[in-house]
């Protein structure tokens, strides 16, 4: 059945740039659904369940292998925005 979905990938640099300070993944903390809010060090697609994918800074914690955004995408979005 979910073979026929197709997944997209957002890249937006300005995004991006403006949330590269902090992870904004979901914790757990007491009980309490917060934000990481650790220091951003990489870029990952995070699933924003409606069949896309978004380039999101993430914490070292929250990087996951084969959900990593590949640096040509990054330099594909750093040449858009200066285009
Ligand atoms: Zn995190």
């Amino acid at each position: 059945m979910s073979d026929g979905i197709k997944r997209r990938y957002v890249y937006d640099h300005d995004t991006v740039k403006r949330f590269a300070d902090t992870c904004p993944m979901m914790v757990s903390r007491g009980g309490e659904a917060q934000p990481c809010d650790k220091p951003a060090v990489a870029l990952r697609w995070v699933d924003a369940h409606d069949g896309s994918y978004h380039a999101t800074p993430v914490c070292v914690n929250h990087c996951r292998k084969g959900e990593m955004v590949e640096l040509r995408k990054v330099f594909e979005g750093i040449a858009d925005v200066r285009s």
